[in-house]
């Protein structure tokens, strides 16, 4: 398990004090230099040790430049935050740096002040944000020769007065090299290499000697590196209903910071409004550069195509870690330069280097995947809107169900709502949802086919007959969740965790899905010897068996996280599901989100119920949230949708305001509930982890730092409440603990964890083997 924090947790040494850390540079800048005296550059290292390490430097590095540094016995890259003439450490001590990346442009100021906000924010080191928000060859010094390559080309000039020597040189018989040197004389201007080799194709090797000859002159410039969506077929924007202009209207008229909640029902044509705000935006300036974050990879390439298509001439540039090392990179770097006129991505591209941006759109921002669950844990919708604010341009928050967070923030003015109230195609409408009780399907005695009740069976049945198709939602991959023996009760539990292997049918292997641990499966029962083990439970694999019994001749598919192991298998799968080659689709959240399955006339909700058993105050929420994006799938062309969740508790309030479509009436009642409980977002909140080999030892490590907490100036204004063992509380062999720490201002948070963080060095220190993490914001308690 790789968690950055924890590893180094006890390293940490005491970091400046806040008011320093502003002053040092929230701005890049340089403090006018004695005429004599070293040229000192403070750089940022990936490090928790401190904030930052000054070196010597020549007169050629600037703030913002990647410099690479002799840390320790190594060496390390880091970002230059600052060049100055006074250093703490002495003189004969200060080393001078390797070297510097001479092609990347600096990083902004603006770049550098927000990777501040989150060191601060988020409580870590600067170098600790910066560095790994950088792309992966920009990190490793070894590998910025050759994306310098890619980023780059070498373009020649003729020096003056060589013209009789070049034309000399190039011998009349070989044709293209003598039309290559006739064509440096007559421009006199300067030939990109890749124009050169048009005209001839030996046009490196030449001019690499003529410029040794000194003939030509060689200067390197900035290689195009993204390709307009030019050829892409041109579509044209639908025109707006009334509610998407009024929204589109308000958004353009924004002039500086304005945030949006652009709250509509599914496929009530929310990426359209984007999509106008976008194109107002990068009209109206030819520089303006747009952001729009997603939040699942499997979402970016069909929006990717639904942008190339709208903006054929623009260069688009997609961010996500599905993209080998050197393409993100290089669509990084296009980002960087200003190229990329679009930037679409996932929860990382919110750390993209933008040097002209004028609008951010979220697309649901509820959802959790915009919460960087390791390493720097933020969150990238608040980063966004952070970023917003302080480059002074509009973001627009697009939902169907808003975080209450957000909602909470739109009720307040804070935000301002534009809501979509209907469904945006012509004829289509919102679906029906019908709560199928299960209680109620027993009392009749009808059975369940393997978990699917007979009027669910019925409607696929209806499906299969009119040609439309089914998805049936169950957040379960696997076959079934558990083996387990009849005689004796034995289940088939991880060895390293508090959890059961997860039985994969097709592959014959059990699973655990925390550890990773795989094992055979047992053909009787290891304990007493019973040849009758068997599965409990359902996943997805399950699902699809059943249905292919139930439904010979129906074309299904399965889309969750082992079907699509395979780069490229994800969206092989969803265009089969596009084009009409599947009946069925059964899958995990997957696919459930924001996909346009205009086929799709029923969903089915296999089993909801898990989620209502969560300690999590946000289960509702998150419940609500995830049932109302599948329902979104049926019934998006003019085809009318329904929707059948199988229940045992039909009387949920979730499940009642979600068969009403009442989003307002259900965030009404949470936000009454959190006010009442004093929860977020009436509170604020930081989650300090623990983990070690014995639990005794992580809640050990928990109880210190409370006592340490206590003592600071700030401890009366905030609740520290008693370390607990996590709900699950082993994974590979690793005991947890966790410890919630409130308060009722975020303000009042930040300055006591300001006091608090310093002191868990020593903490640490006492406590041996001991990881842990801080998570200010924390989704999941
Ligand atoms: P959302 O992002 O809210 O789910 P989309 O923007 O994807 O909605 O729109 C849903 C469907 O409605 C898409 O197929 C889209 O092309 C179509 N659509 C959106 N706006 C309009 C409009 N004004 N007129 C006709 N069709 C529209
Ligand atoms: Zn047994
Ligand atoms: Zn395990």
């Amino acid at each position: 398990m790789r968690d950055r924090a924890s590893v180094r947790a006890g390293r940490r040494m005491t970091p400046m004090a806040a008011s320093d850390r502003d002053t040092v540079a929230d701005t890049l800048q340089t403090m006018p230099l004695p005429e004599a005296g070293p040229r000192i550059v403070r750089v940022a290292l990936d490090t928790p040790a401190d904030d930052c390490f000054d070196y010597l430097a020549d007169a050629d590095v600037s703030p913002g430049d990647l410099v690479v540094v002799p840390f320790g016995k190594r060496t390390a890259v880091g970002v230059a935050i600052q060049i100055t003439c006074q250093s703490d450490v002495p003189p004969d001590r200060l080393r001078p740096i390797v070297s510097r990346n001479d092609w990347l442009p600096p990083l902004g100021a603006p770049w550098v002040a927000l990777a501040r906000f989150a060191a601060r924010y988020y409580h870590r080191c600067l170098g600790e944000v910066m560095l790994p928000a950088l792309p992966p060859s920009l990190r490793d010094a070894e590998t910025w020769d050759r994306l310098g390559q890619r980023a780059q080309t070498v373009q020649y000039r003729l020096r003056a007065g060589q013209a009789d020597a070049l034309r000399e040189a190039a011998p009349a018989r070989a044709r293209t090299v003598r039309a290559l040197a006739d064509h440096l004389i007559a421009t006199q201007d300067w030939v990109r290499l890749p124009d050169a080799r048009e005209i001839c194709t030996a046009a490196p090797a030449r001019l690499t000697e003529w410029e040794a000859a000194g003939w030509v002159e060689a200067a390197r410039v900035p290689q195009a590196l993204l390709e307009t969506g030019a050829e892409a077929a041109a579509s044209v924007a639908p025109a707006l209903h009334d509610e998407q202009r009024r929204a589109v209207e308000a958004i353009g008229a924004a002039e500086g910071f304005a945030a949006f909640l652009l709250h509509g029902v599914t496929g009530s044509g929310k990426t359209e409004v984007y999509l106008h705000a976008m194109a107002d935006r990068l009209g109206a300036d030819p520089a303006a550069q747009v952001l729009m974050l997603v939040p699942e990879i499997n979402l970016t390439p069909q929006l990717q195509s639904r942008i190339a298509e709208r903006f054929p001439h623009l260069p688009l540039a997609v961010l996500h870690s599905g993209l080998a090392d050197q393409e993100r990179s290089l669509q990084w770097l296009a980002a960087h330069r200003g190229e990329a006129r679009i930037v679409l991505g996932t929860r990382m591209a919110v750390m993209a280097s933008l040097p002209n941006l004028k609008l951010i759109a979220v697309d649901e921002e509820h959802d959790t995947s915009y919460k960087q669950q390791e390493g720097l844990r933020y969150s990238a919708r608040d980063l966004a809107v952070w970023r917003a604010n302080q480059l002074k341009v509009p973001i627009v928050l697009g939902s169907a169900t808003p975080s209450m967070e957000t909602w909470h923030r739109a009720e307040q003015g804070a935000y301002r709502k534009l809501v979509l109230r209907e469904r945006a195609q012509a004829d289509a409408s919102l679906p029906t949802v019908r709560l199928i009780d299960l209680n109620h399907e027993r009392q009749r005695q009808r059975t369940l086919h393997e978990g699917l009740s007979v009027p669910l069976l019925d409607a696929i049945q209806q499906r299969l007959d009119r040609g439309q198709q089914s998805l049936l939602f169950l957040n379960r991959r696997g076959y079934a969740p558990v083996l387990a023996c009849d005689s004796c009760g034995w289940l088939s539990g991880c060895p390293r965790c508090s959890a059961y292997l997860v039985l994969h049918r097709p592959e014959r292997r059990l699973r655990c899905h925390h550890c990773g641990l795989e094992s055979p499966v047992p053909h009787h029962c290891p304990d007493c010897g019973n040849v009758d083990v068997a599965p409990l439970g359902r996943g997805t694999q399950r699902i699809e068996e059943a249905l292919s019994t139930r439904f010979p001749q129906a074309r299904i598919a399965r889309i969750d996280a082992d079907s699509t192991r395979k780069k490229g298998s994800a969206q092989a799968m969803f265009d089969e599901v596009h084009a009409g080659e599947v009946d069925i689709l059964v899958g995990t959240q997957m696919v459930a989100k924001g996909h346009d399955f205009q086929r799709v006339t029923l969903v089915g909700v296999v089993h909801p119920d898990a989620a209502m058993f969560s300690h999590d105050f946000r289960a509702a929420e998150h419940l609500f949230a995830s049932l109302m994006q599948v329902a979104g799938r049926a019934g998006r062309a003019g085809l009318g949708g329904e929707v059948m969740i199988q229940t045992r508790y039909p009387d949920a309030p979730a499940l009642q305001a979600l068969a009403r479509h009442d989003y307002d009436g259900f965030a009404a009642s949470q936000l009454r509930e959190r006010r009442q409980a004093g929860l977020p977002p009436f509170a604020y909140q930081a989650l300090v982890t623990s983990e070690h080999g014995e639990l005794e030892r992580a809640l050990g490590f928990l109880k210190a730092a409370r006592e340490h907490a206590e003592q600071c100036p700030m401890a009366p204004e905030v609740q520290l409440h008693d370390p607990v063992p996590m709900s699950m509380v082993r994974i590979f062999n690793r005991e947890r603990a966790q410890m919630l720490v409130e308060a009722g201002s975020r303000p009042v948070l930040q300055r006591f964890l300001s006091e608090w963080v310093p002191t868990f060095q020593e903490v640490g220190q006492r406590v041996k083997g001991v990881r842990w993490q801080l998570e200010i914001d924390p989704l999941r308690i």
